[in-house]
């Protein structure tokens, strides 16, 4: 019931010529991962080339980050209508940089998950512990305070949304938490998606998810996809995680 879902996540890298070799790439192989639902998430100043070049190919993309705002005096902001305006229909909210770069808290996070809901765009809420607090055994304690205020939207907004679990650690460190550690804590929130009853919410996993690492992970019970970072920028690697 839950179909595989791989987000590619570009971060701040891209420059035209580059993004036009990769979505080519993308675009001529995207069949061997037929089974697959395929996101690319890119800086905003590539959306339209992004969205150019994967028209018609079934991949979907989106923004890395979306406005908590509808409109207004909010320089540098950018906000869902905008974006659905051009059709995006995925933003990824939360990730673990801007909650640290940029002090994203997690009621925050939530708003900007509901910004994109009115909209019509999918959310992908990041949520994920740092080392200190993996080491802490703080884990489920962590997950739970990021997740509250965006369970908190309801059944019927969180049944819309997509979550990802991203353990800092494990984000371009090439220390990719092990398939039953992944497991653990996508149980761990299976449970609670379970209790609003909305067990049908993808999972996925990110952090240093590669071609060689992700048949292992998929094969967990509650893993449902990979948000990847650097594997994402190379057609061929991400398309064997696709196709994984
Ligand atoms: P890496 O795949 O580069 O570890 O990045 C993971 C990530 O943060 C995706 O959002």
């Amino acid at each position: 019931i839950r179909k595989r879902l791989v987000i590619g996540n570009w971060k701040m890298h891209g420059a035209r010529p580059t993004n036009a070799t990769l979505l080519t790439g993308l675009c001529a192989g995207v069949g061997v991962a037929h089974n697959c639902e395929m996101v690319v998430c890119a800086p905003f100043p590539y959306l339209g080339q992004v969205s150019g070049c994967l028209h018609g190919s079934g991949i979907g993309w989106g923004s890395q980050d979306i406005s908590k705002h509808q409109q207004g005096a909010y320089t540098g902001e950018v906000s869902a209508s905008m974006l659905s305006d051009f059709g995006c229909q995925w933003a990824l909210v939360g990730h673990s940089e801007r909650r640290s770069f940029h002090c994203e808290t997690d009621q925050l996070v939530a708003e900007k998950a509901a910004a994109a809901l009115g909209a019509g765009i999918t959310p992908v809420v990041c949520v994920g512990e740092t080392q200190a607090e993996q080491e802490a055994g703080l884990t489920q304690e962590v997950i739970r305070r990021q997740l509250q205020p965006v369970l908190a939207l309801g059944a019927e907004s969180v049944a819309k949304l997509v979550i990802a679990y991203e353990p800092v650690w494990a984000i371009g460190t090439g220390l990719t938490a092990t398939p039953q550690q992944a497991q653990d804590v996508h149980a761990f929130i299976r449970a609670q998606l379970t209790e609003l009853n909305v067990p049908q919410v993808r999972i996925l996993y990110g952090g240093s998810v590669k071609a060689s690492n992700a048949s292992s992970l998929f094969a967990m019970s509650d893993i449902d996809g990979a948000l990847v970072g650097g594997a994402s920028l190379v057609a061929e690697e991400f398309l064997r995680i696709a196709a994984s």
